[in-house]
This record gives structure tokens, sequence and C-alpha cells, in this order.
């Protein structure tokens, strides 16, 4: 086998262009693909210095770096974070990946130079860039809306729950048994309304005005321990606390985050069987994987994403006391932090809530 013919055909085979200069910047090599690429017949760059492909105004910076990398060849890649540019025969300017490596021949250091086109790439990832700045503000106008409407509907609110109080305080020996029932209703939805609203002002203030600092979650599962007491011992519950680690986060957040979980643990056992609840963590390589596990009611496939929304709940009122705000709390306070929350659960076989806090 003729292996230099083979060595030939492979130059010319490669998927990108491939330009061979020496120590002055002069092209001595090109491949078939620098035609397709930049416009120019293979023979025709041949002596020329490698600026000929260079935006002007972009030209004499090149040079500069050049001249530098011929101190320290060494292989390695450009354009992969920053936006490269690269010039046709015509003028037309495109964007570009460029990998270099040093070549020794003689005495003399050569570069190789292989040439990628990566125009569809940028231009794929500057609309994905702009899409998510869009969906960013959107979302932030779409919190603001909904933490400035729920501030002041607050204030009729509390005009209503007031004298709604007052009514039914009053001497009511004249009203008929329906009137008593309606005030009584009545009385019920205003403070239920009253619960809601402020469930969304403080869904709004999640994580605002607040500062990271290092939060010793063994520690703070003592406070929560210590707040959920009379439950605890209401329901006559376990909780089984591993060992936790001190992770950078929102203390009042993540304070939030393991007291709704436990509550929910709490609140979703089965009739008869005391709650169980266990809280661990495992360390990942960027990040912190925390666990609680119950043994109640469970939850079944079908509604596992659902109730992480906002007001969704899976029972009456009556059934089980809640505003179905609490998940919704939690998923935006790990998303808050970077992390990522999930569950695993099966009806009547407990539910196992996870989320990730990053490692700083
Ligand atoms: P709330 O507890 O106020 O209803 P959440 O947002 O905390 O609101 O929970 C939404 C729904 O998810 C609950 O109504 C319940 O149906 C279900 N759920 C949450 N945690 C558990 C759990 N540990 N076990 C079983 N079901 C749960």
């Amino acid at each position: 086998m003729d292996s230099a013919k083979l060595y030939n055909l492979l130059f010319d085979a490669a998927p990108d262009a491939i330009i061979v200069i020496n120590t002055d910047g002069k092209i001595i090599l090109c491949n078939d693909q620098i035609t397709s690429l930049f416009g120019y017949g293979k023979e025709e760059l041949n002596g020329e210095s490698i600026e000929i492909l260079i935006p002007d105004r972009l030209a004499a910076r090149h040079k500069g770096h050049r001249e530098a990398y011929h101190y320290k060849p060494i292989v390695r890649e450009m354009g992969a974070l920053k936006e490269l540019s690269a010039k046709r025969k015509d003028g037309t300017e495109f964007f570009v990946e460029v990998s270099l490596s040093p070549i020794r021949y003689d005495e003399e250091v050569l570069t190789a130079a292989a040439i990628r086109d990566v125009s569809e790439k940028i231009k794929v990832n500057r609309r994905l860039k702009d899409s998510l700045a869009m969906i960013e503000a959107k979302n932030n106008e779409l919190e603001q809306f909904t933490y400035i409407a729920s501030h002041d509907l607050q204030e009729p609110l509390r005009t209503i729950v007031g004298i709604v109080d007052l009514l039914s305080k009053g001497n009511n020996s004249k009203l008929t048994s329906t009137e008593l029932k309606s005030l009584d209703y009545l009385v019920k939805v205003t403070g239920r309304m009253s619960e809601l609203i402020k469930g969304l002002l403080d869904y709004g203030r999640i994580g605002h005005n607040h500062e990271k600092t290092t939060v010793d979650c063994q520690e703070l599962l003592e406070e929560v321990r210590h707040d959920l007491s009379s439950s605890i011992c209401k329901y006559a519950a376990t909780l089984e606390v591993g060992e936790l680690p001190t992770v950078f986060g929102y203390k009042i957040e993540m304070r939030l985050l393991f007291q709704n979980l436990i509550s929910n643990a709490l609140k979703f056992h089965r009739a008869d069987v005391p709650p169980t609840i266990t809280i661990a963590a495992v360390e990942k390589e960027t990040c912190w994987e925390f666990s609680v596990a119950d043994n109640g009611i469970g939850i079944s496939e079908e509604h596992q994403e659902r109730i992480f929304r906002i007001f969704q709940r899976l029972h009456s009122r009556a059934e089980f006391e809640g505003t179905g705000i609490g998940l919704a709390h939690c998923r935006k306070i790990v998303e808050l932090h970077g992390g990522k929350m999930w569950l695993h659960s099966k009806t009547n076989q407990g539910s196992t809530f996870y989320f990730t806090i990053p490692k700083p």
C-alpha cells in the first residue's frame, strides 16, 4: 500500500478545512474543504498570508495572536467559547471554530489549523439565548403581577374580614337559621380567601431580598422538629434524621422547604398508621441530594407532576386541610437554588420527595 497516497487522500477527505502555515503566517498547504468553506482554489492560497481569511478589522489583532502562538505552540481550540469570524473570497463573513496543532517539520514549527463552519450552531444558540431571555422577562413580569395583585387584594379583603367578624360576633338573635348558616359560611370563605392570598404573596416573596449563607441542615432540622412538635406528638410520629450537610443557600427558604415536606408527610398519613418520616442526604459530585420519605397514603403516578402546581390538591378540605401551595413553594425554593425536585410514590405505600442543592 502506498501510504503517502493514502495520507493525501485522508487529508482531503477530512470533514474540516485544514490549512498548514509556516512561522511567517504564510499558507503552505490546504485540503479540498478549503474551497467549499472559503471559495478559494487550493493552489490559489499557497504563499498567501493566513490573514487573507480573516475580516480586515480583525486582521491586525489576529497577527498578534498568531505571533504569540508561535512562541508557545500547543494544541488548542478556538471559537468554542467565543464567536470567531472568518472571511470568504467574496468578502462575506461566517463563524468558525478552529483547532490548532503544532507540527515539527525539520527545523521549523508549522501550525495546522482545522477550521469548521459553525454559523448555523451560533445562529441557533443566539435564538435560544433570546428565547430564554424573553421567557425570563415574561416570568418576572408574571411574578410581579401576582405579587402586586395579591398585595392589592389584601386591603379590601381585610375590610371584608373585619366586617364579617363584627357581624358574626354581634347580636344575631334576630337572624333566621339560614341567615346564621350564611354568616358562618361567610366567615369560613373569607378566612380561606385570606389564606390563599397570603400563600400567593409568600410565593412571590420567595428569595426576595435574602442573601445566601451557609446553612447547617442538621441544625435547621432540629428547629423544624421543634416547630412541628405538637403535630409530631398529635400523630405519634417518628422523625428519623440522618447525617445532614451544611449547604450554601437561603436559610429562611430552606427551612420552609423542610417544614412543608415534613408537614405534608405528617398530614397525609394512613388512617391508624403512625407516620414514620426519614430525612437523609447523599453527596453527589456537584450537589447534595436530599430525601424526605414517609409511610403515608402515597400519590398515584398520574398526579405526581400536577401536585407541584400552585393551588393543585388531590383531596377535599374535608379530608385534609390545606391550600395547595406548599409543594409549589418547595419547587420554587429548590429551583431558586439551581436544584431539581421530584418524587417516587405509590398509592398506600408512602412517598419519597427528593431535591438537590448544588454545591458552591
Ligand atoms: P396542601 O398540602 O396544602 O394540599 P401541597 O402543595 O403541599 O398542598 O400538596 C399538594 C397535594 O399533594 C396535596 O393536597 C396532596 O394531595 C399531595 N401530597 C403532598 N405531599 C404528600 C405526601 N407526603 N403524601 C401524600 N400526598 C401528598
